[in-house]
């Protein structure tokens, strides 16, 4: 009931040159998987010419980040309103490297996915691992949180809409995947926060993905876990044949 879905997170790799070219191959073998979505997301300088490459493809195209406020005085930043505008579908919001990096927090996350809703696009929520905790216990505590405090003021309603990424930050760049069965018990707890949060029937509409080192060799087993409906793909996704491959096995 929930489709699978494979996302490419381009980070900051890619130029506008590569663009078309990488959207064309990949563009061309979609035809053969029609039950999987296909999300491309690229940095503020891309998205322009990728939702042009991607018209009349069952490619979505998605941003890297967005701001909270639709228009004004906020020089450098992305509105929700101008992406929403150009076509794009899509927001990657409160990824591990803009929390570590840009020190994002749980507050400005839920600003983001709010914002984002507002202007009828679809937030693929970031949830990450705090990696001093993931040795011990209770580190879902963590991550527990971070999803309540990313979802505050959404209602039942809204919920269904959502995505969530479950994205540990050892296993991201690393080559190192968290193993499948671990990463099952840790979405089969964030799905049962949702349904304490909105209820069971909404919850298990919500599509939760994994992400952090996601390669064809890992990812029929991580796609076979119950709770893991799509996958959220960096390194591996810049290659356009990679790309499909991840989406064959989805
Ligand atoms: P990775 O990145 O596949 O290169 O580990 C995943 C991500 O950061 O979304």
């Amino acid at each position: 009931m929930r489709r699978p879905i494979v996302i490419a997170n381009w980070k900051m790799n890619k130029l506008p040159g590569e663009v078309t070219s990488y959207i064309k191959d990949v563009a061309g073998q979609l035809d053969k998987f029609p039950n999987v979505d296909t999300v491309l997301a690229g940095q503020d300088v891309l998205l322009t010419s990728m939702v042009t490459a991607a018209e009349g493809t069952s490619i979505k195209i998605g941003a890297e980040n967005v701001y909270w406020e639709d228009r004004g005085a906020y020089t450098g930043e992305t509105s929700p309103a101008a992406l929403a505008n150009l076509g794009v579908s899509y927001v990657i919001i409160g990824h591990s490297e803009r929390r570590n990096y840009f020190r994002e927090t749980d507050e400005m996350v839920n600003l983001k996915v709010l914002a984002t809703l507002r202007n009828g696009l679809a937030p693929i929520i970031a949830i990450d691992e705090n990696i001093q905790l993931v040795s011990s216990d209770d580190h879902m505590h963590w991550v527990v949180n971070q999803l309540i405090e990313s979802l505050k003021g959404i209602d039942e309603t809204t919920a269904a809409q959502l995505m969530l990424a479950y994205e540990p930050t050892q296993a991201i760049g690393s080559g190192q995947a968290m193993n499948a069965e671990n990463v099952q018990k840790s979405l089969h707890i964030m799905r049962a926060t949702l349904a304490d949060m909105y209820g069971a029937e909404v919850a298990a509409q919500i599509r939760i993905l994994y992400g952090g080192s996601v390669r064809p060799n890992n990812a029929f087993a991580l796609l076979s876990q119950p709770d893991v409906d799509g996958v959220l793909v960096g390194d591996a996704a810049l290659d356009a044949a990679t790309f499909v491959e991840l989406v064959q096995l989805a």
